[in-house]
């Protein structure tokens, strides 16, 4: 299933659970949005060097 890349917002915690980048494990504080077809949007959260990195 290809992803696109769609935008990248700030990620605030909620019910104060901790989330954790998907790609390193470090604590996330950001979340990628991406477009994978038939309207579907997908939501990784990434920190900050990931999100970057996903962002282009
Ligand atoms: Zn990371």
């Amino acid at each position: 299933m290809e992803k696109v890349f769609s935008m990248l917002k700030s990620f605030t915690e909620d019910n104060g659970k901790l989330k954790f980048c998907i790609t390193c494990g470090n604590r996330a504080t950001s979340e990628a949005l991406f477009a994978v077809g038939d309207g579907a949007i997908l939501v990784e959260k990434y920190c900050d060097t990931c999100a970057e990195k996903e962002a282009k």
